[in-house]
């Protein structure tokens, strides 16, 4: 399919599997696909109480389009990880007395420098998690507009003079940080993920331990080298990188130290689990961003361009790995067919598959092959009760995958019980409404959720009636920092970004003033 225009990675395999004559061309194109390692913002050890530090050890983070690997980081252990809730507590004591001024000029300068070096970071992130460079771009601007927006919420954290029941007393409500806050995120916005939270954290008073996820913790590091420079006191941003192998016992330091005070995760909602299970004995605070499975439904009275606009703007993005990303689309039958081929055609025309820092790619490899392997699993299930492939279907090398759309989709298949987290567009067919929301609706997580229609009292009806935290009403793009971002059911506990994103990092202390004297 044209979707699957020339693959620079292709032709690098065939020409590392054609023996010596080719090794100078393979050499080149190694070349062409590697992570310069002066890259000026690349770090490789674990950054606690403002200092760069070593592990016993060291893990590779590999390109997952090319397999290859492009950094040796420290692999932190518990015995680092105490050490950063440690300094995070100490750093604590200080940074709580900061006033709100003080903290917002400081992540108004961290969110300066990421915007200076956005190119710098913008091509970690490719490297490490294979999105196309533009997309990498999009998420270093997005990311640094939460140090932005919590900058300016920072000095607006008002607490409350309550009316009193007796003319001796004054009730005052006032609002603390909570303390140190373990924040464990995941790999597909490594640099967002990370921003929404700390600045957050930061701006109400917390101090944070970072663990960012195994495949992706250079950008991580990158965020702690900006902190730095903008001033971030020591102890108050921390970053302790780890394998996939350390992380259970990293995780156990973050979740249960009693110095801990708040836990904040984004991931899945079999991890997220674990990790309240562990952060309940010592009765931590949590947020949790977990798993979306997002209905996208498209009712007859829909503009179908914007409808086709709106599916490819929300499915594709990190090619289709995104908590967000529509994972069920659901297509009336009076504008089924039409909606399906005019899919099939923006998919052909907009989609070009290849390495993310390729200037024309839009759909990078997925995160690694079980990735892969969990999309083709959900195909071969679809296609052996009935689907029909109208595009792609295939896996490529390595972790790339095609950008595939299914049609004849039922309920009863794997692709729409589960989050598929890939390129893959599975349509289902509906009549009327009412069936349409309780097909939405019977899913145990409750994320994003979009719908097309151009009915008034439908597009009430509808946004009040879907079970998610975030609803797409004729668009398929929502993420903003002005806006709550978060889940409903199984997909959380919780907001970020918004007016609403700081109250998740504040204790609300009461203060009775009595015997007072009229
Ligand atoms: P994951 O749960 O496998 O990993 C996320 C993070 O948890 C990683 O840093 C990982 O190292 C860490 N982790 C895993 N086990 C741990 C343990 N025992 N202790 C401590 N840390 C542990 O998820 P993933 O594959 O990286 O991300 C994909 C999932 O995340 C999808 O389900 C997606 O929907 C969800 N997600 C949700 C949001 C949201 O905002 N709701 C955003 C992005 C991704």
């Amino acid at each position: 399919m044209s979707a699957v225009c020339a693959l620079g990675t292709r032709r690098l395999l065939r020409q590392l599997r054609s023996g010596p004559p080719a090794a100078a061309a393979a050499a080149a194109m190694l070349r062409r696909y590697s992570l310069d390692v002066s890259a000026p913002l690349l770090r490789t050890q674990g950054y606690v109480d403002g200092r760069w530090v070593s592990a016993a050890s060291a893990f590779p983070v590999l390109d997952p389009a090319t397999g290859q690997e492009i950094a040796r980081v420290s692999d932190c252990g518990p015995a680092e990880a105490k050490q950063a809730v440690d300094a995070a507590y100490t750093a604590f004591q200080s940074w709580k007395r900061s006033t709100a001024k003080e903290r917002s000029v400081l992540l108004r300068k961290w969110f300066d420098l990421l915007l200076l070096h956005k190119e710098d970071l913008a091509k970690l992130i490719t490297f490490e998690c294979g999105k196309p460079l533009r997309e990498s771009l999009g998420e270093v601007a997005y990311s640094a507009s939460f140090l932005e927006w919590f900058s300016e919420e920072a000095r607006r954290v008002y607490g409350d003079l309550v009316p009193a029941p007796a003319k001796d007393r004054k009730i005052l409500l006032l609002k603390q940080p909570v303390g140190v806050a373990s924040i464990i995120t995941p790999w597909n916005f490594p640099s967002a993920m990370i921003t929404r939270k700390v600045g957050a954290a930061l701006a109400a008073g917390c101090t944070v331990v970072v663990k960012p996820a195994e495949d992706t913790p250079l950008s991580a590091l990158a965020l702690a080298e900006l902190a730095e420079q903008a001033g971030i006191p020591a102890g108050v941003f921390n970053v302790v990188p780890c394998s996939r192998e350390k992380t259970p016992s990293v995780g156990e330091v973050l979740c249960t130290d009693p110095l801990v005070a708040k836990i904040s995760f984004t991931g899945s909602t079999a991890t997220g689990k674990v990790l309240l299970k562990m952060a309940a004995d010592t009765v931590k605070k949590a947020s949790m961003e977990l798993g979306g499975h997002a209905p996208f439904i498209v009712f007859d009275s829909a503009d179908l361009d914007k409808a086709v606009g709106g599916a490819m703007a929300s499915k594709f993005r990190n090619s289709g790995q995104t908590c967000v990303c529509s994972n069920r689309f659901l297509v009336q039958s009076g504008i089924y067919d039409r909606f399906v081929e005019r899919l099939g055609q923006a998919m052909d025309a907009e989609l070009r598959v290849g390495h993310g820092s390729e200037p024309d790619t839009t759909q990078g490899p997925l995160i690694n092959t079980k990735a892969a392997e969990k999309v083709v699993q959900q195909i071969s299930d679809a296609v052996s009760q009935g689907a029909k492939v109208l595009k792609g279907g295939k896996r490529l090398h390595g972790s790339f995958m095609e950008p595939t759309l299914l049609a004849d989709v039922t309920t009863d298949m794997l692709c729409t019980k589960e989050e598929t987290f890939g390129p893959l567009v599975p349509v289902i067919r509906f009549n009327t409404e009412e069936e349409a929301l309780a097909v939405a609706n019977a899913a145990n997580v409750g994320l994003a959720g979009y719908f097309y229609s151009q009915d008034v009292s439908q597009i009430w009806r509808v946004a009040e009636e879907l079970e998610v935290g975030m609803v797409g009403v004729n668009e398929g793009l929502l993420s903003t920092p002005e806006a709550s971002f978060g889940g409903v059911k199984q997909s959380g506990l919780g907001r970020e970004g918004s007016k609403y994103g700081i109250d998740e990092y504040l204790e609300v202390k009461y203060m009775c003033f009595g015997g007072l004297k009229a």
